[in-house]
């Protein structure tokens, strides 16, 4: 079965960026005949707020997304939030260990950055491998740093390629990542961890997400080979959306929300027009709605290259 996923990270209200990688998610699934899966990805619990949670929902609802599965919907694969889950991630760590693919590792970021004159990843510095074989035991990397490690992948370098329905063929080379955290030092677990044991229990076969996390489906499609798990099977990564100064929308305080827009009264309409036609769906921002986008929804019109608002979205929304 057809199954795609919204996976909203609740540490911020969601900007036009957010919403339109959502929609470009929902639209692929549903133009294929495919189920769609609400998932909560907040395990990063000091960052991570219960309003945000709410407000994600009612933004993507607004917007004229729906659901089968999580919150609002129905429950058969849950619970959907990832706070709740973490025993289940505890458990693939837990092979991970036993197969000798995970390790602990006790240096600090300022270690990193001091070890490594390497460039650097998406994730920062590439972590050079300092503690890979250097600890027997948990215990004895705890008592020499004096505090709990974080726990490592022991990633094989062998290249790993996909196919990217956007992107092309992607070949991604393991050293230009560097082993990456499964296990955080706070006692969290990482998204990438998180993410390949939820993508695989809920059934996942389309992901589509943001350009900037494409590095991590290497990461991932490593994770789901060494669980022995079943991978999604196709790959979506698309542009991402750049404000007219050349900067990134992000979660940050004073880029325009969804939450805002919505409460100013602008029409969900406008603003499912201004993403699609933002990714090269329409010729221009007219006002549409997310079901007759999904009518005429092809994947490869999704344009390659990020996507540069001509104007602010205050502008383009009518609100400024
Ligand atoms: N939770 C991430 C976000 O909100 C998406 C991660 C993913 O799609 O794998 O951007």
């Amino acid at each position: 079965m057809t199954t795609g996923r919204l996976a909203p990270t609740p540490s911020g209200y969601l900007h036009l960026g957010n919403a339109r990688s959502f929609l470009l998610a929902w639209l692929w699934a549903r133009s294929l005949g495919g189920r769609v899966v609400m998932r909560i990805e907040d395990i990063d619990l000091p960052r991570c707020k219960r309003e945000f949670r709410e407000e994600a929902l009612r933004d993507l609802e607004w917007l004229g997304l729906d659901w089968d599965e999580g919150p609002h919907a129905g429950d058969a694969i849950g619970p959907y939030d990832q706070s709740t889950r973490f025993e289940q991630y505890r458990r693939a760590l837990d092979k991970l260990i036993q197969t000798g693919k995970a390790y602990p590792c006790v240096c600090s970021r300022k270690d990193i950055e001091e070890a490594t004159r390497a460039p650097h990843g998406d994730e920062g510095a590439v972590y050079p491998g300092t503690c890979r074989g250097r600890f027997a035991t948990f215990a004895q990397a705890a008592e020499f740093a004096k505090s709990p490690p974080a726990w490592r992948f022991a990633f094989e370098d062998a290249p790993i390629s996909f196919h990217d329905e956007i992107q092309g063929p992607i070949t991604i080379r393991p050293r230009d990542l560097g082993d990456f955290v499964l296990w955080r030092k706070d006692g969290l677990p990482s998204y990438q961890l998180a993410v390949t044991c939820d993508d695989a229990a809920m059934g996942i076969t389309q992901v589509l997400r943001g350009r900037d996390l494409i590095q991590s489906t290497a990461r991932q499609l490593a994770l789901y080979k060494e669980l022995g798990l079943q991978a999604p099977k196709q790959w979506a990564h698309v542009p991402l959306l750049i404000d007219p100064t050349g900067r990134r929308l992000a979660k940050r305080e004073g880029d325009l929300s969804i939450k805002a827009l919505r409460e100013r009264g602008v029409k969900p309409e406008k603003v499912a027009g201004l993403c699609a036609y933002s990714a090269g769906l329409l010729l221009r921002a007219e006002e549409i709605n997310a079901r007759e986008l999904s009518a005429a929804f092809d994947l490869k019109q999704v344009s390659r290259a990020d996507s540069a608002l001509p104007e602010a979205p205050q502008q383009m929304t009518g609100l400024a």
